[in-house]
């Protein structure tokens, strides 16, 4: 069914994040059949027909924001449960992960993609974590969100409890996974290989994934890091480095994102500089985690030199919340203070990684990323008339720096209308709520995983 036509008029401001990076005062936007066919000054498009007419005379339209690595489908029934003092949660997690049933993941994985489309994003990369793809498409089609899924796959022992799979079925069920999903929801979802990690993938698995990937003309991610002690590993088993191991399997290229990716030195840079692999970082898992971003953060380098950064959530147990703006303010700030150079990382910057540049990493910049002709239309339309907009003289400063997914006040996808003036109308949130909590009070008492409620006396 086409979509109804859409005229965004009189926008306070439009951050086209076009090639000349305009932003347009005053600016309307014309939306037909999904697709953006005008945008300028809005007195050229007074009068243009549309189906329906948004006054944006108090809003600020961005595109769309991407988030490459978003796993989003076991934490939120026990977001929060982690205290402080207990260290890495990762054995937990993935216990918990495992445990789901389908029934629980796609109420949680709704709530997820609720928050994520709320704060603006409309498109997540969910690295593999997703068990039960048939049931949550239901979520992604109610929702109207696009989604790059895959199957996580391991075939070798891993720390943790891992789907693993002998070498040849893991890879089979991979490209059955990718020819199952990959354009679905008019090629809303797309399907990836999603291979956990070099350390819990063999070297035939992980060629064969990418040479999959390949063929079907789809995508790979995999968990990635590096450092001084990984790299002596890597060396007296490889004689490589952990990025260099990867290129010499063939594995990295321009349809390959790699999530995390701290520590790695110049010579791992220039590798994924060469074979144009881009990289999902999640900043604020980094420095809630105490990654240590002074020392293992290359974001900078990996700009200068060209390879392309999306942002990501990771989890919401990991950096806890959804907002991409507020991952954008991170990515902006940590830097300055990691360097003590307060021209590291410009806001701009930190908006181009999630919108434009955050879909070329994805594969996905053709399409979309910015508002301009030719594109989908992917829009977020954040509410100025706030006390944390104010004064407003540069829009992305504010953005970035005083704003947060709470002033987005209208988002849309395919130029469908997704969140209209602060409400949705795929899912009765309190009753959601109220399952999601019931979910997290079942998965608990199945698993054993306990911890105290609180540090301080819950009376
Ligand atoms: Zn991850």
């Amino acid at each position: 069914m086409p979509e109804p036509s859409l005229r965004i008029e009189h926008a306070r401001y439009i951050v086209t994040v076009d090639r000349e990076r305009r932003i347009i005062q005053d600016g309307s936007i014309l939306i037909e059949q999904g697709r953006i066919t005008r945008v300028g000054k809005a007195d050229q498009l007074t009068g243009t027909p549309a189906d329906r007419v948004i006054d944006a005379r108090r809003l600020l339209v961005t595109p769309g924001f991407f988030n490459g690595h978003m796993h989003i489908s076991y934490a939120h029934p026990v977001r929060g449960i982690f205290p402080d003092d207990v260290g890495s949660p990762l054995p937990q997690v993935f216990k918990l992960q495992m445990a789901m049933t389908e029934e629980e993941e796609y109420h949680t994985s709704l709530l997820g993609i609720l928050e994520l489309l709320k704060n603006g994003t409309v498109c997540f990369l969910d690295p593999g974590s997703t068990k039960f793809p048939d049931a949550c498409l239901q979520a992604y089609a109610d929702a109207g969100i696009r989604v790059i899924l895959g199957e996580g796959v391991t075939d070798l022992e891993a720390p943790f409890p891992l789907p693993r799979y002998p070498t040849e079925e893991a890879v089979s069920r991979t490209a059955s996974f990718m020819r199952k999903w990959h354009g679905r929801l008019d090629g809303r979802l797309r399907a990836w290989a999603m291979p956990f990690s070099p350390e819990t993938c063999s070297a035939d698995l992980l060629r064969a994934l990418k040479r999959a990937a390949d063929e079907q003309g789809t995508g790979l991610t995999l968990h990635h890091g590096s450092g001084p002690q990984a790299r002596k590993d890597y060396q007296a088993r490889h004689g490589l480095s952990p990025t260099e191991y990867l290129e010499s399997l063939g594995v990295l290229g321009p349809n390959v994102v790699l999530a995390h990716c701290l520590g790695v030195d110049e010579v791992e840079i220039d590798c994924l500089a060469r074979t144009g692999a881009a990289v999902a970082m999640c900043p604020i898992t980094a420095a809630k985690g105490g990654r240590g971003i002074r020392e293992h953060g290359r974001m900078p380098e990996f700009l200068g030199k060209g390879v392309k950064v999306v942002l990501g959530c990771d989890s919401s147990n990991n950096s806890n919340h959804l907002d991409l703006v507020r991952a954008m303010n991170m990515a902006a700030i940590q830097y300055k203070d990691a360097r003590q150079d307060m021209r590291q990382l410009p806001a701009e910057t930190a908006l181009e990684m999630a919108t434009l540049m955050g879909a070329q990493a994805l594969g996905l910049g053709d399409d979309l990323g910015s508002i301009e002709p030719g594109k989908k239309a992917d829009l977020v339309l954040f509410d100025t008339e706030r006390p944390e907009w104010q004064a407003l003289w540069n829009p992305i400063n504010n953005l970035v720096y005083n704003a947060d997914g709470r002033s987005v006040h209208t988002v849309v996808v395919d130029g469908r209308v997704v969140v209209d003036s602060y409400r949705q109308s795929f899912v009765d949130e309190s009753r959601l709520f109220a399952t999601v909590q019931a979910i997290g009070e079942r998965l608990l008492a199945r698993t054993g995983v306990s911890f105290p409620r609180s540090r301080w006396p819950l009376v």
